[in-house]
């Protein structure tokens, strides 16, 4: 069984229920929707068909809305221009459109700026109302709509746009489990969004900026989990380090319990190819030894000619890394958390599991708490979260190892625990005779009270 959750964005090639379905039958736990493509109306169909494949199919999946965030785009073009090394252009006010004002205003003489994926670079030599003059130190053809970055300068665009407001509001009346906040700068960008968004979905803070990278223990902190955004972070910081960042972003997760997707690029040749390279596999191999909960699929899923096989590619790469023959980095809780009763508990409940050869860990959970102290000692065993709460049971899809099945709430804890056992049982997770480590907090429906562990023959 994988054990390493998968993120598939859902895009032109995987919006039928067809396809969504046999990505779910393949291994997908999280459709993502990234609202920077296509229209409001799409995004709410290919949520609500994410919602019938899931009743289909009886499967938990959980729904990822990625925002758009403050970013710098290229306006309209004629046609698409080519920009040639050693040349001067103009961008702003009288030159390359941009969408945004005060671009010329933010960023100093001597500045690089990049456009379209880091692919073309140029530096700034002057700059006059409104208008940035660069030299190109890197040439290539520029197209409408391409991004525009400033590393290690912070623009003052509004950290939540109008746009982004809309996505929130989105995400909530739909009861998206997770939002990707985009280009978050600290932890006071996740305070904001959780202020316009409300209680309900877990906040998952994208680094992928130099000033994130700075402030990653503290957004960390304020967020409910992370997302390792490669693609924007080899572009703001330097491309050599975004490896550095994956292995320091997966550890300060870990540490905290909270899920950390590593994304973009993973098996990029798959947008054309229905296999992967051995370089792709050996990447999604490095992020589940790494101590990833989740790995990402964005082309590749969403515009790429063969989805469902990289879905496929992707959950035998992380089958492969998790058998076992190779050890899953467990950094150890955050000091914080440790001495508290919650983690004691749950690093027990690993230990006697191991040490009495339990077939599973299985877990009663309100909040999730208790399933993801749990799963950040990465057992070998599955570890089975009951909940009584079915967007507890959705969000856990998104946490490493977790099997999260709905059970209905009961009395007494031995009540708790035997429904709990039989739920894993009924579901063929194990078997009659199996010893298993059962988990849970009393009073059940208070989160964050994980103080009870016994073990059960099933
Ligand atoms: C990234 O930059 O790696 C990322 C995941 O964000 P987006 O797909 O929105 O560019």
């Amino acid at each position: 069984m994988k054990r390493t959750k998968i993120v598939a964005t859902l895009g032109p090639s995987s919006s039928t229920p067809d396809v969504i379905a046999a990505m779910a039958e393949a291994g997908m736990n999280v459709a993502r929707i990234n609202v920077s493509h296509g229209t409001v109306a799409q995004h709410e169909a290919l949520a609500s068909r994410v919602r019938e494949v899931a009743r289909t199919l009886g499967q938990p999946l959980g729904l990822m809305l990625d925002t758009r965030g403050p970013e710098v785009r290229v306006g309209k073009l004629a046609q698409p221009m080519q920009l040639k090394t050693g040349d001067e252009v103009l961008l702003g006010r009288r030159g390359i459109p941009v969408n945004y004002e005060g671009l010329a205003e933010d960023v100093p003489v001597g500045a690089q700026v990049l456009l379209a994926d880091g692919r073309i670079s140029l530096r700034v030599m002057g700059k006059e109302s409104g208008t940035l003059r660069l030299r190109v130190e890197r040439g290539g053809v520029l197209e409408s709509g391409k991004r525009v970055s400033v590393p290690g300068v912070r623009l003052a665009l509004p950290p939540l746009s109008p746009a982004d407001k809309e996505s929130l509001k989105m995400a909530q009346e739909l009861s998206f489990e997770f939002v990707a906040l985009s280009f978050v700068q600290g932890p006071e960008d996740i305070v904001r969004a959780r202020r316009e968004l409300g209680p309900g979905p877990w906040l998952i803070a994208k680094v992928e900026t130099a000033e994130a990278v700075k402030n990653m223990a503290k957004i960390v902190a304020a967020a409910d989990g992370a997302m390792v955004a490669r693609g924007d972070l080899g572009v703001e910081v330097d491309l050599y380090r975004v490896p550095l960042v994956q292995r320091k972003l997966v550890d300060l997760c870990n540490a905290h319990a909270k899920p950390v997707v590593v994304a973009t690029q993973m098996l990029e040749s798959m947008v054309n190819s229905p296999v992967p390279t051995r370089a792709e596999v050996a990447d999604v191999a490095a992020a589940v030894w790494d101590g990833a909960d989740g790995v990402m699929l964005s082309e590749e899923t969403a515009v790429g000619r063969y989805p469902v096989e990289a879905v496929q590619a992707m959950a035998a790469a992380c089958r492969a890394a998790e058998c076992g023959e190779v050890e899953i980095r467990v950094p150890g809780l955050a000091p914080e958390l440790v001495g508290q009763v919650p983690a004691a508990i749950a690093q027990a409940a690993c230990h006697i599991a191991e040490e009495i050869r339990a077939a599973a860990i299985v877990c009663a959970t309100f909040s999730g708490w208790t399933a993801r102290l749990l799963s950040s000692f990465r057992p070998g065993i599955p570890i089975v979260a009951t909940t009584p709460v079915d967007e507890t049971a959705r969000r856990l899809t998104l946490v490493w190892g977790v099997i999260p099945l709905k059970v209905e709430r009961q009395n007494t804890p031995d009540a708790l625990a035997a429904a709990a056992v039989a739920a894993a049982k009924d579901e063929g997770l194990i078997s009659p005779g199996d010893r298993v480590v059962f988990t849970a907090g009393l009073p059940f429906w208070q989160a964050g009270t994980t103080n009870l562990v016994r073990v059960i023959e099933a």
